[in-house]
C-alpha cells in the first residue's frame, strides 16, 4: 500500500522533501465487526488548509501525525463495508488517506456519489465537493449578492475563486479577479468570463490597481489571500460592503503574520467581514447540487483542473499551491478505477 508520509512538522514554506512516498503492507480486509469501510482511493484533493495540519497547532482540524500517511479530501471506491448504507462498488467523497487503500473507521463524513451525470469523477474533489461548497456558501449564504454589484475575487483562478467569479457573473455582477501569472489572468477573462483581471505580482501599488479596476469601489470582496491585498481592499470598499473571509493563503507559511491595517474602514463604510468554515455548512450540500448541476449540464459553468498523475506526484502538487504552480483545482490521480 503506497502512502504519502509527513516526515516531521514543518516551519515556513513546505517542501516536497518534507514528505516521502513509501509502501507498507495492508490486509485488504475490514477488521471483524467494523462499522467502517475499506476503500480504494481514486482522486486526492490538494487544499491550502492542509498546510495548517503540517504544523503542530490547535485549529479546527487536527494536525497530521508525522510518520503516518497524511489525509485529506478524496474520491474513493468502497471495496468492503461495515456500514449498511454503503456497499461494495459505491463511490464516495470525503476524508481519506493519501495512500492507495484506506480503512476508514467512521463513515459519517462520507458523501455517497450518485454518479449518473456524465461529469468527471474528479469533480467531487472540486466543483462538486468541498471547494464548490466553499464558493457557494461564501458567496450566496454570507454575502446576499445582488445583480449589478461590484465583486472582487483574489486567488481567482483557483479551485474556489474560479467558481465565485462565475457565480457572480451568472447573477449579473461586475467581476474582477486577480491571480499570479499571465496564463491565469487570460483564463479568468477568456474562459471564466470575468469582466477584467490582473496579475497582482505585477502591481507595485495594490491600492492604485484596485482604484483602476473599481473606480466606484467594491461591494463584495471574496477573501482568499489576506495580507497586503486585504489592506488594499479595505481602502476601496463601498458602503455596506461584504467580505467573506474564506482564506488567507499569503499568511499560512509566515512565522509572523502581517498586520491588518485600515480596519477603521469597517466602521466608516459599515462593512460586514465574516470568517467561515465550510464544514459547518454541509447540511446545504443537497441544495448546492440542485443549484449547480443544471449549470454544469447546460455548460454555463466551466471548471479547470490541474491533474497530477500518481501518488508519487502528490507532495510536489500539494506544496505547489503555495507558489501558485497549480492552474485551477489541483487534483492527484491515484487510480482511475
Ligand atoms: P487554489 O486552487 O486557489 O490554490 C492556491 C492559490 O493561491 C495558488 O495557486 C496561488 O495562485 C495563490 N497563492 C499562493 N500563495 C499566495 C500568496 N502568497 N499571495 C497570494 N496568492 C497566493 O486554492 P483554493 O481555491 O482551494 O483555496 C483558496 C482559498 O480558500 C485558500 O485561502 C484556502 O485556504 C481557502 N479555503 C477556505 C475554506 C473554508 O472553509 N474557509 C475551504 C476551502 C478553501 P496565484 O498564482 O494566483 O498566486
Amino acid at each position: 500500500n503506497k502512502q504519502v508520509i509527513l516526515k516531521d512538522y514543518v516551519r515556513g514554506y513546505p517542501k516536497e522533501s518534507d514528505m516521502i512516498v513509501t509502501s507498507s503492507t495492508l490486509k485488504l480486509k475490514l477488521p471483524e465487526g467494523s462499522k467502517g469501510v475499506l476503500v480504494k482511493n481514486l482522486y486526492l484533493s490538494c487544499d491550502p488548509y492542509m498546510r495548517g495540519r503540517m504544523s503542530y497547532r490547535d485549529s479546527y482540524v487536527d494536525s497530521f501525525n508525522p510518520a503516518s500517511p497524511i489525509s485529506g479530501y478524496g474520491v474513493s471506491k468502497v471495496l468492503e463495508s461495515g456500514d449498511p448504507n454503503l456497499k461494495e462498488g459505491d463511490l464516495v467523497w470525503g476524508m481519506t488517506g493519501w495512500e492507495e487503500y484506506s480503512i476508514l473507521n467512521a463513515t459519517q463524513g462520507l458523501f455517497k456519489i450518485h454518479h449518473s451525470d456524465h461529469v468527471p469523477l474528479s469533480y467531487y474533489t472540486g466543483i462538486l465537493g468541498m471547494p464548490g461548497m466553499t464558493a457557494y456558501v461564501g458567496f450566496y449564504e454570507l454575502c446576499s449578492p445582488k445583480k449589478g454589484e461590484y465583486v472582487y475575487v483574489s486567488a481567482a483562478s483557483g479551485a474556489v475563486g474560479q467558481l465565485v467569479g462565475q457565480f457572480a457573473k451568472l447573477l449579473g455582477c461586475y467581476v474582477v479577479g486577480s491571480a499570479g501569472s499571465k496564463e491565469k489572468v487570460d483564463l479568468l477573462k477568456d474562459k471564466f468570463g470575468f469582466d477584467d483581471a490582473f496579475n497582482y505580482k505585477e502591481e507595485p501599488d495594490l491600492d492604485a490597481a484596485l482604484k483602476r479596476y473599481f473606480p466606484e469601489g467594491i461591494d463584495i470582496y471574496f477573501e482568499n489571500v489576506g495580507g497586503k491585498m486585504l489592506n488594499a481592499v479595505l481602502l476601496n470598499v463601498r458602503n455596506h460592503a461584504r467580505i467573506p473571509v474564506c482564506g488567507m493563503i499569503s499568511q499560512y507559511n509566515l512565522e509572523k503574520p502581517e498586520g491588518v491595517h485600515n480596519l477603521v474602514q469597517v466602521i466608516v463604510r459599515q462593512v460586514r467581514m465574516e470568517g467561515f468554515v465550510v464544514g459547518d455548512y454541509y447540511h446545504l450540500y443537497p441544495k448546492f447540487l440542485e443549484f449547480i448541476m443544471p449549470d454544469i449540464r447546460q455548460g454555463n459553468i466551466e471548471y479547470v483542473e490541474d491533474i497530477a498523475e500518481g501518488l508519487e506526484s502528490g507532495p510536489a502538487a500539494l506544496v505547489g499551491l503555495f507558489s501558485g504552480r497549480n492552474v485551477g483545482k489541483q487534483v492527484v490521480v491515484v487510480s482511475r478505477d
